[in-house]
């Protein structure tokens, strides 16, 4: 019968544990200042949110760029508006991300 659960007391266990240090490394990646630190808690974030299958929280989306994984600032990002939606382009790795409504925005519907 205990294999019918799809869920087992293991996963769940794995799962809060994963869940747990997702919160302390977000924790930690708001309180450092020290730039190389910060960018190695994001790769560890990233390998474990990679591993758990879990989401990244919100805050950190826009931050972190989701092809190599650099924390996104200023000097390396190029931010440009165009067509009423925000784009990114991570200059590390060329990638680029758009955000918010632009001519495609209706093809949904
Ligand atoms: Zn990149």
């Amino acid at each position: 019968m205990s294999r019918m659960n799809s869920s087992s007391k293991a996963k769940r266990y794995r799962r809060s544990t994963a869940n747990l240090n997702q919160t302390e490394l977000v924790e930690l990646i708001s309180t450092i200042n020290d730039l190389e630190f910060k960018q190695t808690v994001a790769n560890k974030l990233v390998d474990l949110n990679r591993k758990h299958r879990l989401k990244m929280p919100k805050s950190l989306q826009a931050q972190i760029c989701h092809k190599c994984s650099i924390i996104t600032n200023s000097s390396n990002t190029r931010v440009r508006v165009k067509n009423g939606m925000i784009i990114k382009t991570c200059l590390a790795c060329n990638h680029i991300r758009r955000y918010g409504k632009g001519p495609k925005f209706n093809r949904g519907n």
